[in-house]
């Protein structure tokens, strides 16, 4: 009896030291500690009480002027990101003469209003416009800070609708309440911010912006800069053909990409390169007659080449993309 007892016993320590170590395995002790104040302060009920305790280093940003006035938050997590309050796209702030355009206020009002904070520290210009250079989730969800504040919200095309539908995980996000359909010069005063359409990323609502007297370009999700893009709602084709007139019409402009890194024409020569690659892979698939079963089984791990990549976990997503876009074998059969 004592001996069972024993063991028992011994069982029960054991178990607690697995389960003690699991949590700090699986939980949130690989955060750094603002990382783990950050979820916490996330579960708080009240909503200001996260508001006010976000920071650059809780979001995950860098601030960074690229050119005079011209500012990037670089976001440098993976994704998903560790907590809600963790920035995953890169934003930008444009002072001109008299006022100021934010680019993609993010996915939360606490980092918008982080954003907000941030255009108040750099200069006492009003905020004139906020661009989204598409309607996903990560670029939009701060939208409701800004237009609470009658700031305009400058969106491309079905962008409200695709909000207001919920589309991608955008339900409850405030849409754009201007929308624009075609190449519009914004003015800050006297510096000019040229507002381009390009196609392929997001079903029809990419825009990019470029500041000529900087010379330099945010691209929105145009690039993803050292990581494995998004392209649940791409045209693979349509985005290397943006990218194309991008390396034309910008050869010489800083770049700033939707995710990732500053970076410059190299960058956006990456993409496209990245883009040819799964072309190609698709076409050997289509050669081989695979299924997409056995393309997407086959070819699951990231290749060699994207080992430094972030994002790994989207890779599937453009094998999918690729054999519907490429091969096509879903819509026509290959064996006639
Ligand atoms: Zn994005």
């Amino acid at each position: 009896m004592l001996k069972k007892l024993k063991i028992k016993y011994f069982l029960a320590i054991a178990l607690a030291a697995i389960a003690a170590l699991t949590v700090m395995l699986l939980g949130h002790d690989w955060l750094p500690a603002e990382s783990q104040n950050q979820t916490q302060a996330q579960n708080k009920p009240t909503e200001s009480a996260t508001t006010k305790t976000v920071s650059f280093q809780n979001a995950g940003l860098q601030l960074q002027e690229v050119a005079p006035g011209v500012h990037a938050l670089i976001a440098s997590t993976d994704f998903p990101p560790a907590s809600p309050a963790v920035a995953i796209c890169n934003g930008g702030i444009v002072i001109g003469s008299d006022s100021v355009l934010v680019i993609d206020p993010f996915q939360t009002s606490e980092l918008a209003e982080l954003m907000l904070s941030t255009v108040k520290s750099l200069t006492d210009k009003p905020i004139k416009y906020v661009l989204n250079t598409h309607y996903h989730a990560d670029h939009t969800g701060g939208n409701s800070v800004f237009i609470k504040r009658d700031i305009p919200v400058i969106g491309r095309g079905v962008i409200r609708e695709y909000i207001q539908s919920g589309k991608n995980n955008t339900a409850g996000i405030t849409p754009p309440n201007t929308i624009i359909n075609s190449q519009t010069d914004l003015w800050l005063g006297d510096r000019q911010v040229r507002i381009e359409r390009v196609d392929g990323h997001s079903a029809g609502t990419d825009l990019v912006a470029y500041i000529p007297d900087a010379k330099v370009l945010f691209t929105g999700d145009m690039v993803f800069n050292k990581r494995i893009p998004y392209t649940g709602d791409s045209d693979i084709r349509q985005w290397q053909g943006s990218l194309y007139r991008l390396i034309a019409t910008f050869p010489e402009a800083k770049i700033i990409p939707g995710h990732g890194d500053v970076t410059d024409v190299t960058g956006l020569q990456a993409q496209q390169a990245y883009f040819s690659g799964l072309e190609r892979l698709a076409l050997e698939w289509k050669g081989q007659i695979l299924t997409k079963e056995q393309a997407l089984e086959k070819f699951a791990k990231v290749p060699d080449l994207y080992k430094d990549y972030k994002f790994k976990g989207l890779y599937s997503i453009n094998l999918e993309s690729a054999y519907e876009q490429f091969t096509r074998s879903a819509i026509i059969p290959l064996i006639p």
